[in-house]
């Protein structure tokens, strides 16, 4: 029996008090995705999608005339940027140049405006900024390297991750691999985040050095994966469960159940199109237990 409340909340919008310029600018040719269809897919997708975008340090693939026209990777503000998309001090920028961050569902609004079309957070929240609250393992394959052994890295990662007491989330990249997530307690810095993150790159690659690389070295990659861990140093970044990519198909950076990884779920498989019915098709949000799960970095 659904309460009359869970109904409400459930078809609950959020509102916003951006005004859309141009609402049927297309940003996705292939796909036929608009400004405005951008803006439902993220009305949609906000609840789940708010405790990664909010408070945080962004940087933001701007593309104001969509994926085929000139793309702006932005780490500040530029002229006339919207006050929604707040401007802070970051206290260890040495140009003293103000950082971006969005604090509400009308930020969000405010960067599918400005032609946002890719969303690429910090591993930190601006509260504990030199103390991140998560790292990501890029899992980055060569051409040539099949489906199957990029989910079968990814889940070897989360058996090595879970054995030195932490947990694992898994998310699609919405380009070409699978991103390998784990929630932090706030309290080692930088350092130790990265090097936590290269030692798992580093031991994956000396186990199995015929399937992974941790060096991006491109001559040597023919073949394998690389375990991508420089996302996770001060000032790296990686796209933001749910975001958009600026790439043909509109694919989205989708978070998964870690059941879910099978040849079905290709990399790229979730879309601004598709992510509605599986938002509605899910008993549960697979990420719900995300920051639940955040335990300390081990000491050793
Ligand atoms: P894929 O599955 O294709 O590897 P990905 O999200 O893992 O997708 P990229 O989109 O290649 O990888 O981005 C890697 C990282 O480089 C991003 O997380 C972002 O922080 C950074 N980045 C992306 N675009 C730019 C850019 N134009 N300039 C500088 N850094 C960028
Ligand atoms: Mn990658
Ligand atoms: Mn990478």
């Amino acid at each position: 029996v659904t309460r009359e409340s869970d109904r409400s909340e459930k078809n609950m919008k959020p509102q916003t008090a951006i005004t859309f310029t141009h609402p049927d600018r297309i940003y996705w040719p292939d796909a036929g995705v608009t400004k405005e269809g951008l803006a439902e897919y993220y009305a949609q997708v906000w609840k789940r999608m708010a405790p990664f975008v909010v408070d945080r340090p962004l940087a933001l693939l701007r593309c104001p005339e969509g994926i085929d026209g000139e793309k702006f990777f932005q780490k500040h503000g530029w002229r006339g940027v919207n006050k929604a998309i707040h401007q802070i001090k970051d206290p260890k920028d040495k140009e003293g140049k103000p950082a971006l961050k969005i604090v509400d569902f009308d930020g969000l609004m405010a960067l599918v405006q400005s032609g946002v079309l890719e969303i690429h957070p910090w591993g930190t929240t601006v509260k504990h900024w030199e103390k991140p609250d998560m790292i990501i393992m890029d899992l980055d394959p060569a051409e040539d390297v099949a489906w199957s052994a990029v989910i079968e890295a990814a889940v070897e990662l989360k058996r090595r991750i879970e054995a030195d007491g932490l947990a694992a989330f898994v998310k699609t990249s919405g380009g070409k691999g699978l991103h390998v997530v784990i929630p932090l307690e706030p309290k080692a810095g930088w350092a130790r985040a990265k090097a936590y993150a290269k030692r798992l790159a580093e031991d994956l690659a000396k186990a199995e050095p015929d399937r992974y690389l941790a060096v991006s070295t491109k001559a040597k990659r023919k073949g394998k994966i690389f375990i991508d861990y420089l996302r996770n140093g001060r000032g790296n970044t990686a796209v933001a469960p749910y975001s958009t990519r600026a790439r043909p198909g509109a694919a989205v950076s989708m978070p998964l159940s870690w059941d879910e990884l099978s040849s079905d779920i290709g990399p790229a498989h979730f879309t601004v199109e598709n992510t509605p019915t599986r938002l509605s098709a899910l008993k549960s949000d697979p990420w719900e237990n995300f920051f639940r799960s955040a335990k300390p970095l081990p000491t050793k």
